[in-house]
């Protein structure tokens, strides 16, 4: 059984989240999307808009479930059995930073990182840009998964 963990903020799950993990499903038999809670961070969305907005956005999908977690990423993929850990790439800069973070992981727990390039319609797409949207006022919903925007027009 192939299970995979994507971790990340999800602050909040984007159209580029949402491509990733489409495009991952071929790939493993279960994934966890794993929202790493950091006490030091402050987030827009608590965690559990957070994990609503991911379920709502998967309800359907068998494959998909969605946690929480605290502490070292290798640490929780040996709490759940997972071999794998998923993340995407949209840049050199977004490289240079996994590439580190890859190897130590590897180094530290034999976790390999599956790593998926960002489809060319989604590649711009970050949440800190949508925070500054919303903040400010604008309309993020071109960005964001019908979970989110709908969400967001309600209040
Ligand atoms: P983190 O704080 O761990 O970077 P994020 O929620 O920002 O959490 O991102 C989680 C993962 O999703 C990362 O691997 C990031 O590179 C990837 N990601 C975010 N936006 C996109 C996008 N538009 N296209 C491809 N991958 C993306």
């Amino acid at each position: 059984m192939k299970k995979a963990v994507f971790p990340g903020s999800f602050d909040p799950v984007t159209l580029g989240h949402i491509d990733i993990i489409s495009r991952s499903l071929p790939l493993f038999d279960e994934i966890v999307i794993a929202i790493g809670i950091n006490a030091k961070k402050n987030y827009m969305f608590s965690v559990d808009e957070r994990k609503k907005f991911i379920q709502n956005a998967f309800f359907a999908e068998q494959k998909i479930t969605v946690e929480t977690y605290t502490g070292l990423t290798v640490d929780y993929c040996k709490t759940i059995n997972a071999d794998f850990i998923l993340r995407g790439l949209r840049n050199p800069a977004d490289f240079e930073f996994e590439k580190a973070i890859a190897q130590t992981n590897r180094k530290l727990s034999g976790i390999e990182t599956v790593f998926l390039l960002t489809s060319a319609e989604t590649s711009f797409i970050s949440s800190s840009i949508v925070r500054d949207v919303v903040k400010n006022g604008g309309d993020a919903s071109i960005l964001l998964p019908k979970s989110v925007s709908e969400y967001l027009k309600k209040e």
